[in-house]
């Protein structure tokens, strides 16, 4: 057989001129921390009872946003085995050409319902869903964003080319200064996530929506983490105050992937035929659309998943307290230990999963320089005795790096 391994490929280049490749230099920054990185880490089994095996050792996971722990359900792995079985593996085509599926309208009819709006459009992913906001983001309005919002988003106002302001995060007062300030001729936006990815905090929606109403902006809402989780019917955030368009993920409570954007008809109509980041991209397997249908029916049916979910957090988020972490006091199940500095948080990051426990270390550019941060996330896999290994590991290992103390200065 003919084989390319040993085929020798030499590319040369002008030795005058600048290569475009010099710029691929590797992050030694992280390279010199530690041997043991937490990014890329192949997981190569999930074992019963939240653990994975990684490296062949069997760890807790406590670093995933599958917070219903949807994705193990046999309902929805039955769901995407038959959806394959009637539709194949793939669409090979976009939702405008040949890769729309009635399960597609389907879950789109049931997404609008859901979340009280009059139209959905369902895309690959939730970051393809933010990018197909990017229509509504012209030349000629200005966005105010919430400084901690989502790299899509930022990436979505970059493609509309919209005027960008970005107010202090949560910070309702700094958002009210710019829109007195804004130009008057121009259309105005407010861009918020529901509860923040990194920090696990929720915008302060009741005094967004105020200030959109008095200052005549539309506000877009990104529900990655929050719809499935909060409000009385997990509808999120926005359940009880109206938003004019959401976002959401399949990849985290809906236990998949894929996302969708929720508005009027109108909104939503106007998207299918100009968010470019959908128009020309293949659409979302039946396999997964199916089980993000089926992770509606159980988020609609089963309340007491996500209560679990809450319970488990507030349990987790005290017992951190009782450490000496200055934890945010709250509900959610994204809980930050504030580190700062890149090498210790990668350090600590090494050091947890060897106590046994597979967390996120979250550097720059996911945070601001100097703010790096460990984030644990709680999902509904975790009772009691998954929380104490968890709380154990963050003592021994806070104990060895004094993490408290800098958690504390925070
Ligand atoms: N928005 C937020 C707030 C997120 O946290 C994420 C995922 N990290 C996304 C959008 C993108 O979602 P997806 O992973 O489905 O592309």
């Amino acid at each position: 057989m003919i084989t390319l391994a040993n085929r020798m490929v030499t590319v040369s280049y002008h030795p005058s001129v600048m290569d475009v490749f010099d710029k691929c230099v590797r992050r030694r920054d992280i390279e010199l921390a530690s041997k043991d990185l937490p990014f890329y880490r192949p997981i190569e089994k999930r074992l019963p009872g939240g653990e994975v095996l990684v490296d062949g050792r069997a760890v807790l996971m406590a670093g995933s946003n599958d917070y219903l722990a949807l994705s193990g359900d046999p309902r929805l792995q039955a769901a995407a085995v038959e959806a394959i079985r009637g539709l194949g593996t793939g669409n090979s085509g976009s939702r405008a050409l040949n890769g729309t599926l009635a399960l597609h309208e389907k879950l789109e009819e049931e997404l609008a319902g859901f979340l009280g709006h009059e139209a959905a459009m369902v895309v690959s992913t939730g970051y393809q869903a933010n990018l197909a906001l990017s229509p509504l983001f012209g030349p000629d309005d200005v966005l105010f964003a919430d400084r901690h919002v989502h790299a899509s988003l930022v990436e979505a106002v970059r493609l509309g080319q919209a005027r960008f302001r970005r107010y202090r995060h949560n910070d309702a007062a700094d958002l009210a200064r710019m829109l007195a300030t804004a130009d008057p001729s121009a259309g105005r936006l407010i861009l918020t996530e529901g509860m923040f990815s990194t920090t696990g905090d929720l915008c302060d929606l009741p005094a967004i929506s105020d200030l959109a109403r008095r200052h005549g902006a539309r506000v877009v809402l990104d529900g990655a983490h929050d719809i499935g989780l909060l409000g009385t019917y997990g509808g999120g955030v926005a359940e009880d105050i109206a938003v004019d368009v959401q976002t959401l993920t399949f990849s985290k409570c809906f236990g998949t992937i894929g996302g969708a954007v929720t508005g009027s008809r109108r909104v939503i109509d106007y998207l299918r035929y100009h968010a470019r980041a959908a128009l020309f991209s293949a659409s979302l397997p039946a396999a997964c659309t199916a089980a993000a249908l089926a992770a509606l029916d159980i988020i609609r049916g089963e309340p007491e998943r996500r209560w679990r979910v809450l319970a488990a957090a507030e349990r987790l988020r005290a017992g951190l307290a009782e450490l000496g972490f200055a934890v945010v006091p709250g509900r959610t199940p994204t809980i930050p230990l504030h580190i700062g500095d890149t090498p210790l948080c990668l350090r600590a990051w090494a050091e947890l999963l060897d106590e046994g426990i597979f967390t996120n270390a979250m550097i720059p550019p996911s945070v601001p320089e100097g703010r790096a941060l460990i984030r644990l996330s709680v999902t509904a896999d975790h009772g009691d005795a998954h929380l104490e290994r968890v709380l154990d590991a963050v003592a021994a290992v806070g104990r060895r790096l004094n993490l408290i103390a800098c958690a504390g200065a925070r």
